[in-house]
């Protein structure tokens, strides 16, 4: 609490008075261009990694990125529905990454997990074990909680698929659905590729490649701000 507390005052002092306007005109509302559902791990720190700005995501984080089916999870359902149904944005990124803890516990057995609420939570992540039997490529090399972690991020997209919202505004093209992996030992952030079967660094080149897959945005005014 001390280092949090002093963060505070340190940014009253030398950061807020460059980023008053900024957060006054993001006063009258927020228009992001994605959503990002990550894990609560305290080391997966997307503002470092992707180098954003208030404003720029909405963002949900729980234990082990996990995004039950379609009305499971009331608090989830919300998030994702508010994101694509009211805020309209054009992504949804599922970000997993390297020594989770969830995903540990996953390869040491969802039934010897030590509280009943993460036991019945880690259920919705099951889906990743059938997510690396159809795709035995994936995560080669790594360890077998890893390997589930990249199997995870794939099993909530089709989790996400789930939702209506989500579904009809992907076969629109008006949403894309994303894999990320944050690798700790490397500070690198990988990209599920399909054509690969794999996650894959985004270095300069991937990211072209990315955004040259991304719809057209319409030439229409900017989204209105909510
Ligand atoms: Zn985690």
């Amino acid at each position: 609490m001390r280092k949090l507390l002093d963060g505070i005052v340190k940014f009253r002092r030398e950061v807020r008075p460059k980023v008053r306007g900024r957060f006054a005109k993001l006063a009258l509302g927020q228009a992001p261009d994605a959503m990002l559902i990550a894990c609560s791990d305290s080391r997966v720190a997307p503002n470092v990694f992707a180098s954003t700005d208030p404003g720029d995501l909405f963002v949900t984080r729980n234990v082990g990125n996990i995004v039950p089916p379609h009305g499971v999870n009331d608090g989830e359902t919300a998030a994702v529905e508010f994101a694509v149904r009211v805020l309209e944005v054009d992504d949804i990124v599922v970000c997993g990454h390297s020594h989770c803890g969830a995903m540990g516990a996953l390869a040491a057995g969802r039934s010897r997990a030590k509280t009943p609420g993460f036991k019945g939570w880690l259920a919705h992540a099951d889906d990743a074990r059938a997510v690396l039997r159809r795709n035995p490529g994936l995560g080669r090399g790594l360890s077998e909680a890893d390997r589930l972690s990249q199997g995870n991020v794939l099993a909530q997209i089709d989790h996400l698929l789930t939702f209506p919202s989500v579904k009809a505004a992907v076969a629109a093209g008006r949403l894309s659905l994303h894999g990320w992996w944050f690798d700790l030992d490397r500070a690198e952030v990988d990209a599920f590729e399909a054509d690969a079967g794999r996650f894959v660094p985004v270095d300069e080149a991937h990211a072209e490649r990315i955004k040259a897959r991304l719809p057209v945005p319409p030439a229409s005014p900017a989204r209105r701000r909510r």
